[in-house]
């Protein structure tokens, strides 16, 4: 290469921007692959009515994760949700997992089968079945790639890019809660640290911790949905934060959107952690992400049936693309969503 090429630096391109350049100008050439890089899931044709979904998801030491706090057996739970939880996003039904490691010297057999144990827990909870992997020594410190493969009806699959101007904007659960267990566990480390004679005090923080470490895929959402007959017209999950994610679902559907600050559902211990770190909840809400809840948009006519149900809260509807992404707030000014930087680069 002559001195005069500059290369780029990947930092300040970001994940997004980077996967869309090493993936722009490949095309698909098999008929069976029905939609490849940009959703959840990949979807592939197992046959004229059915599809079959996959979808992967790589944690590393140091940047995903923290054993000074996190137990590896959670780990190893976290590792498989978070994959399902892809699959719910599409709408479909997880059936298989591949687990891959590379781990250093560093750790010992009990380790290994301790995370695991974590991992076939997950296994059993969302009925899928470890079906192979690899494994790796790696120079130093731990690597879990886990890759989920689920099926679905063709007609069922649901795509990021479906919300059509006047669609309602829904979300699972409440948000924030990990990000806050992650700002909890990293001060008390910080305090530990300093003096390692002084005990975490982790007392009734049990919530935002549990949805930090062992966080859960909504399967149980993609039941009450089918149960109610209502199929969203978009969806992703929230690994990112609201704010990422809605942003998404409107470049995908080539929509706006208006979401009301009033109407995030934050959970009450979330919102006073968050006061008491002199954060604002809402933020936490918008950029924290790792809740792995569901956001999806419905059509107008179906609120009637998710109307009440105390796991999915409306919190805005769809506009026209030049309408802009906006989150209005208490006073009713818009202020506009931005996708937040990445934390891992
Ligand atoms: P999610 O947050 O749902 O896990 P990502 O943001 O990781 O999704 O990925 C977005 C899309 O880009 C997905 O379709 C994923 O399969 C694809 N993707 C991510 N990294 C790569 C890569 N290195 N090569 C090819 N496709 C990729
Ligand atoms: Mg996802």
């Amino acid at each position: 290469m002559s001195e005069s090429e500059k290369l780029s630096d990947i930092k300040d391109l970001g994940e997004f921007a980077l996967i869309e350049q090493i993936t722009k100008n490949f095309k698909l050439k098999n008929k069976s692959s029905h939609f490849g890089v940009g959703d959840d899931a990949a979807v592939i044709l197992i046959s004229d009515q059915e599809v079959s979904l996959i979808s992967t998801d790589m944690l590393i030491e140091g940047i995903h994760f923290d054993l000074m706090y996190t137990p590896l057996k959670h780990l190893g739970y976290k590792s498989v949700a978070v994959n399902v939880s892809d699959i719910c996003a599409m709408n479909g039904t997880a059936e298989q997992i591949t687990v891959s490691i590379a781990v250093s010297s560093r750790f010992s057999l009990e380790a290994v089968e301790e995370l695991y144990a974590g991992i076939y827990l997950a296994c059993e909870k969302y009925k899928v079945d470890l079906v192979g992997g690899d494994t790796s020594t790696a120079v130093s410190g731990l690597t879990i790639s886990v890759s989920v493969i689920g099926r679905a009806k063709k007609s069922q699959v649901v795509y990021r890019n479906g919300a059509k101007e006047f669609d309602l904007v829904v979300v699972t659960g409440d948000l924030g809660a990990a990000y806050m267990g992650l700002q909890l566990l990293e001060r008390e480390k910080a305090v530990f640290k300093a003096n390692s004679k002084i005990q975490p005090d982790l007392d009734g923080y049990d919530y935002i911790m549990e949805r930090q470490l062992k966080p859960e895929a909504r399967v149980d959402v993609i039941q009450f949905l089918k149960d109610l007959q209502v199929q969203p017209t978009s969806m992703i999950d929230i690994s990112d934060g609201l704010a990422s994610e809605i942003l998404h679902i409107c470049k995908a559907s080539k929509v706006g959107c208006h979401l009301y600050d009033d109407k995030i559902p934050i959970d009450t211990k979330t919102s006073l952690t968050a006061i008491d770190f002199n954060l604002d909840p809402t933020t936490c809400a918008l950029n924290g992400g790792e809740d792995y809840e569901l956001l999806f948009t419905i059509k107008q006519e179906d609120f009637d049936k998710i109307k009440g149900n105390p796991h999915m809260t409306v919190i805005g509807h769809i506009t026209d693309e030049k309408d802009g992404i906006y989150l209005i707030d208490k006073n009713e000014s818009a202020i506009a969503l931005k996708a937040q930087g990445w934390k891992h680069f």
